[in-house]
């Protein structure tokens, strides 16, 4: 099992693997992914709706439990009602 820090750097260097312009969260307020708004989420997912690595960064914030935050089009309450739980931490 890869630990959290792995998965995320393999994400990462996914992520450094495409041009900037095709990763919606790159080059933007990365504050709309991390927001506490309801709005903010929705637009951030609709955005994660064109990236090419929507997939496996959803795939990786469910593998580590990443308990906030839109990644790959989903946000925290969305991974747990697919039984993804975050963490305690
Ligand atoms: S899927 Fe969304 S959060 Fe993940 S890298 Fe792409 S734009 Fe960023």
């Amino acid at each position: 099992m890869r630990s959290v820090a792995g998965a995320v750097t393999v994400l990462q260097d996914l992520i450094a693997a495409y041009p900037p312009s095709m990763v919606p969260c790159r080059g933007r307020d990365s504050g709309l992914w991390f927001s506490g708004h309801a709005g903010e989420q929705r637009t951030a997912m609709a955005l994660c709706g064109s990236c090419p690595v929507m997939v496996r960064c959803r795939d990786t914030a469910r593998a580590i439990h990443a308990g906030y935050g839109v990644w790959g089009g989903e946000n925290a309450g969305q991974r747990r009602k697919a039984g993804y739980a975050s963490v305690k931490t």
